[in-house]
């Protein structure tokens, strides 16, 4: 059966508009009332990656999150917001990000993903057991408000990437160790994203962020408000307002196989996605993947082929952040004999491609390049 994503205009963050913006997606899915139930309690999910202004970009900006909140509390439910940020902490990044404000003045509760219950799940494709934050466990439904931008790894970090959060603290690094590869990462989402079923997607596509995503890129105009049940057809019809070839998007190619989501067959309400589309919009359309070759031929192949996080020696402060994210031990990117005069420097043949190097670091410093080698071999 056919997913149907709501899509509708909303070029500015002034709050009337985007109340109205956000009202009419979910009158175009059918009501918020057909979402959630009077005295439900309903987990809100924005994307907190870092403490980061929401001019930046990288934040759900709290227009929508305020919108959201009002249409939902109208529809009876009871909210609370929470995230489990990548690095700085929840309270840090959700005061930063403006919905701390937000939420204190619509007496919405701030959850901190701190510490969180394994959870078996036999249904699992990939992975059997999660650790799960308990505030995602313990709501009667999850709603989901993911902001649009680009990833190193994932390419599109919006409705199914946004759940990773709802695993807490340092067990996304665990999952960035082991799955070190687009595809079993995509995989891992898809599975997560089975489990935690969230009721809903609105997407903050009003900003999104474009180039080095997703906190080192630049902010840029969509104009949009996406909504959806379905998270992976919310996430195809991003990549297409934003001109990313789905087949590039590992989340949702996974998503659709394994039943998560649709990813072709979709109803889009409101605005027909060609009168939307973003033209120019810089993303990763490389095709280099994680892991070409069999398997003795990868380490070389991930060398060689894959494209490499490297520090832009001006722009870093020597803050360490990187060194600190790296999840592989030894470290892949570290101090040269601890020597901090200068940046850390990458051990290739150790790095797995996570790119949380590039995710995490605060001054935009780190940039993913795919090798001259990949670009000549896939001519
Ligand atoms: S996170 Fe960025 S600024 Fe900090 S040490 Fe690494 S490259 Fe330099
Ligand atoms: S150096 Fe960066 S990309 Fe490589 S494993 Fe470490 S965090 Fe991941």
């Amino acid at each position: 059966m056919a997913a149907t994503v709501a899509v509708v205009r909303c070029e500015t963050y002034e709050t009337g508009a985007v109340h109205a913006a956000v009202g009419r997606a979910l009158d175009l899915l059918g009501g918020a009332g057909t979402i959630v139930a009077p005295g439900e309690r309903i987990l809100l999910k924005p994307n907190l990656l870092v403490p980061s202004r929401p001019e930046d970009a990288v934040t759900t900006h709290p227009a929508v999150f305020e919108a959201t909140i009002r249409h939902l509390l109208d529809a009876g439910a009871l909210l609370s917001f929470g995230d489990s940020p990548a690095f700085g902490g929840t309270e840090v990044a959700a005061r930063r990000a403006g919905l701390t404000a937000v939420a204190e003045k619509l007496g919405v509760g701030l959850e901190v993903f701190r510490e969180g219950r394994a959870v078996p799940f036999p249904e699992g494709r990939l992975i059997k057991r999660f650790e799960i934050a308990d505030q995602v466990l313990e709501a009667d439904g999850l709603i989901s408000l993911p902001k649009l931008k680009t990833h190193a790894l994932t390419r599109l970090t919006c409705a199914v990437k946004n759940q990773f959060g709802c695993v807490p603290g340092m067990r996304k690094g665990e999952f960035h160790a082991k799955m070190s590869d687009i595809r079993r990462f995509a995989q891992m989402l898809v599975d997560l994203n089975r489990l935690i079923a969230p009721r809903l997607a609105i997407v903050d596509a009003i900003v999104g962020m474009e180039g080095n995503g997703p906190r080192g890129g630049d902010p840029r105009a969509v104009g949009l408000i996406i909504a959806s049940r379905d998270m992976v057809a919310a996430d195809a019809v991003a990549a297409s307002v934003i001109d990313l070839p789905l087949e590039l998007v590992e989340t949702c190619v996974i998503g659709h196989e394994w039943g998560l989501g649709e990813a072709y067959d979709i109803r889009v309400v409101g605005e027909p996605i060609d009168a939307v589309r973003v033209e120019g919009f810089s993303a990763n359309r490389s095709r280099a993947s994680t892991t070409p070759g069999p398997r003795p031929h990868q380490a070389l192949m991930k060398r060689w082929m894959t494209p490499r996080p490297t520090i832009r020696a001006e722009r870093c402060t020597r803050c360490g952040t990187c060194v600190t994210m790296c999840p592989v031990s030894p470290k892949a990117v570290d101090w040269h004999d601890g020597d901090r005069s200068g940046p850390p420097s990458y051990r290739y043949e150790r790095c797995i491609r996570c790119y949380c190097c590039q995710e995490m670091c605060p001054e935009r410093a780190i940039d993913v390049h795919t090798p001259l080698a990949s670009r000549l071999f896939r001519r």
